[in-house]
């Protein structure tokens, strides 16, 4: 089904960034698509099972002349980096065994049938030979990183970065920088998440009461702090960062009666003593906090007995760095256009999260069971669990947040517990 006009192989194009003398084919093969492909890189038929597979799915045995796919034949897996992979495929003959290299790897070291002349093409294509490997440039991108690289450059919103290890970032001093952004956007409640999903949920959760002792742990610029004051709440309020400064500031202006400490919430028991809070509330910051075991241990020993422990964080499943979101068409504003990628649930390496404005913030994503099982470790007892969807109203008024977005899937998890020590 050749079709006329030339249209570059996507392989061919990638391979030829690895090896400057790859021929670049024109492609026949899923011309429409994303990644056109020519006839090289395109399918193979399986000589045990008939069907067309991909041409790194199936390998051939020039012994016994017989294609192979990994769906007739258990593969395993060899680590080696080779073009713009880091692995390939063995698949064992269906008859006699053996085990032969999928057709991307057998191409790189030479073994492909149309390079031995096992078989002749049916298509006239440009047949690459190795150079020797040391010709070869590195990677650009090592393969666990490029197909997702190749589907973010259809336009994705959030950059970030994981690091391997916190050389050179502390939690702190990231969110000293993004203070003086940061803060002004909660002078009046907050942005659309906090002020209409996250806040109404975490306010209901708390149930909190006239004259209660609540403790903010990383209250940030005091947002939270200073709604519970006006509902006559006594209110504590501790953060790490500069950010407590702007709270700091309006306490001394408005005079909401909030006590502000400037401490880390991972050292909670050396400022407040045992059973001292009728509620904790964090709301929005475990998932910045480096040591949340800590965290919840020191939580749950200031808290009293079946007091209520209220967190809310970004969702460890569908929020960023964990998923990704992008649009295709690249920048269009219909929400149907926008996608999820889950890219690493298990992935806890700190993150570099860019918000844009010049300001990064620092995140340890962690997956949902890390958090629950550390609650009941610290006789933290689950009662409640909400992830906020948009309602139809809030649809109605915020369409472009919430339509097929916040009404499809949860951002964010909010957490109610009660401290109940096992006797
Ligand atoms: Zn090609
Ligand atoms: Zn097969
Ligand atoms: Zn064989």
């Amino acid at each position: 089904m050749p079709t006329s006009g030339y249209i570059p192989c996507f392989y061919c194009i990638e391979y030829n960034r690895i090896s400057t003398d790859y021929p670049i084919n024109n492609a026949n093969y899923d011309r429409e698509e994303f990644t056109p492909r020519c006839f090289l890189h395109w399918e193979y038929e399986c000589s045990k099972c008939g069907k067309k597979r991909h041409f790194n799915g199936i390998s051939w045995c020039s012994t016994c002349k017989k294609f192979t796919c990994l769906f007739c034949a258990d593969e395993q897996m060899q680590k080696e980096e080779f073009l713009i992979y880091d692995y390939y495929y063995k698949i064992p003959c269906h008859e006699c065994g053996n085990y032969n290299p999928a057709l991307d790897f057998a191409e790189y070291e030479g073994t492909h049938p149309f390079q031995i002349g096992d078989i002749k093409p049916e298509e006239d294509i440009m047949i690459w030979m190795p150079i020797s490997r040391d010709q070869m440039k590195p990677q650009e991108f090592p393969h666990k990183a490029w197909g997702l690289n190749r589907i973010l450059s259809l336009g994705k919103f959030v950059e970030f970065k994981r690091l391997d290890s916190l050389d050179g970032y502390d939690p702190k001093s990231t969110w000293d920088t993004i203070a003086p952004t940061w803060a002004p956007q909660f002078s009046d409640g907050g942005d659309y998440h906090h002020k209409y999903k996250i806040l109404p949920e975490v306010y209901r959760l708390l149930e909190f009461v006239k004259n209660e002792k609540i403790l903010d742990v990383a209250c940030g610029e005091g947002n939270v702090a200073r709604y519970l004051a006006k509902q006559g709440v006594h209110v504590t309020g501790i953060d790490i960062s500069k950010l407590i400064d702007f709270a700091i500031d309006r306490e001394n202006k408005e005079k909401l009666g909030i006590q502000y400490l400037k401490l880390n919430a991972e050292h909670l028991a050396s400022k407040f003593t045992k059973a001292s809070f009728d509620k904790v509330v964090c709301n929005m910051a475990l998932m910045d906090i480096e040591n949340y075991k800590s965290t919840i241990e020191q939580i749950s020993h200031v808290l009293k007995e079946d007091g209520i422990f209220v967190f809310s964080i970004t969702h460890p499943a569908f929020a960023w760095p964990t998923c990704t979101s992008f649009r295709v068409p690249r920048g269009s504003q219909r929400n149907e256009d926008k996608l999820r990628l889950i890219l690493n649930y298990f992935d806890e390496r700190p993150t570099l999260m860019d918000y844009g404005h010049d300001t990064l913030s620092l995140q340890f994503p962690r997956p949902i069971s890390s958090y629950l099982n550390e609650l009941v470790k610290n006789n933290l007892v689950l009662l409640e669990m909400s992830e906020p969807k948009a309602s139809e109203e809030l649809v109605k008024k915020f369409p472009r947040n919430a339509y097929k977005d916040d009404d499809i899937f949860p951002d964010f998890l909010i957490v109610k517990t009660i401290k109940r020590t096992k006797s």
